[in-house]
């Protein structure tokens, strides 16, 4: 079955060229898991790309599902006399109400193929949008959907229509949330722990697999952050040294000290964040350079096998 990877993350976090690198990476590198015919070894298995960004200008790729096609953004903003923000969750809703032919159409071009009579065939059928079966080699199906959500995480993560779209993917396809970081600008331990609790919450609305996807490394390296993911005194000695730089404030200030109230406080939530870190996988990443995006994909396949053992039961038992 495929798997659909939906990119969330703050507005500028590199979600957008993030999916452009998975693009590109997908057609150019053919998926170690599928076993390629003797012969041709291109076009390797193309994505199916879904843009949910109402009020993106340019996407560096070519959605085979783009938001902006069934919803004209600036025009419910005038309509419905909306601002920015209202006319992407308005946008969202109006799209939402199409998602049953959204699923059937990734269903078309993802479908598993139909047994066969012969038992050694080297290609399947394959169901394509007009309905006619055509041959079409495993290596060529459909094996990732990729989601390009708007910049504005709190729009698609607590939003009716968000939590709609992202229940129909997930109930029809194993589904991994792609967090995407801005590793440079979350190198302070307090924006740290802000943007690690604002992923704990998706963790647990969304209710789905995540990979920590810590972007930009070719601007800065995301070694300091799975260090404090992963030992929880290397993070206590940062939280140290920044109380000591006079970060929270100074001798005096209402949250200042090294037994201050907001020391004190990261130092208590990064105990409960231990706990959420041993439930996701970490990836440094460039999506500028292609660096570590084959670790990503890694990830992506531990997390699948994890969605279709853990949440998938979970999901039926809820639903
Ligand atoms: P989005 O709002 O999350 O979709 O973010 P975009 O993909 O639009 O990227 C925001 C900005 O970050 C753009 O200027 C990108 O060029 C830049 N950016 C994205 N990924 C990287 C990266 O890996 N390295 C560097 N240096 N810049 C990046
Ligand atoms: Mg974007």
């Amino acid at each position: 079955a495929p798997v659909a990877i939906v990119c969330v993350g703050m507005a500028g976090s590199g979600k957008t060229t993030f999916m452009q690198r998975l693009v590109s990476h997908l057609y150019t590198h053919p998926d170690p898991t599928v076993r390629e015919p003797a012969v041709p070894k291109t076009p390797t298995a193309p994505p199916y790309i879904l843009n949910l960004d109402p009020a993106v200008h340019h996407v560096p790729f070519t959605p085979n599902i783009d938001i902006r096609d069934s919803v004209n953004y600036k025009e419910v903003m005038k309509q419905f006399n909306l601002g920015p923000n209202g006319g992407i969750l308005t946008s969202l809703n109006l799209f939402s109400t199409k998602i049953d032919q959204v699923i059937s159409l990734l269903e078309k071009r993802t479908k598993p193929p139909e047994p066969v009579a012969e038992p050694e065939q080297t290609t399947v059928e394959f169901m394509t949008n007009t309905g006619k079966a055509t041959p079409v080699p495993e290596s060529q199906q459909v094996k990732h959907i990729l989601v390009d959500t708007p910049g504005q995480i709190e729009v698609f993560v607590w939003s009716a229509s968000g939590e709609i779209l992202l229940s129909s993917l997930a109930s029809t396809f194993p589904t991994v949330i792609a967090y995407v970081i801005d590793t440079p600008r979350t190198t302070s331990t307090s924006t740290f722990m802000s943007n690690m609790l604002y992923a704990c919450s998706i963790l647990y609305k969304t209710k789905l697999p995540m990979i920590l996807v810590f972007n930009k490394t070719d601007v800065q390296n995301a070694d300091f952050a799975k260090e404090w993911m992963t030992d929880f005194e290397a993070f206590q000695d940062a939280l140290r040294k920044e109380e000591e730089g006079g970060s929270f404030g100074g001798e005096g200030s209402a949250v200042g000290g090294g037994s201050g109230y907001m020391g004190s406080l990261l130092n208590s939530m990064s105990l409960v964040l231990d706990e959420f870190y041993k439930h996701l996988s970490v990836v440094g990443v460039s999506a500028m350079t292609g660096e570590g995006i084959d670790e990503f994909f890694k990830g992506v396949n531990a997390k699948k096998e994890e969605f279709e053992r853990d949440y998938k039961p979970e999901l039926e038992r809820r639903r």
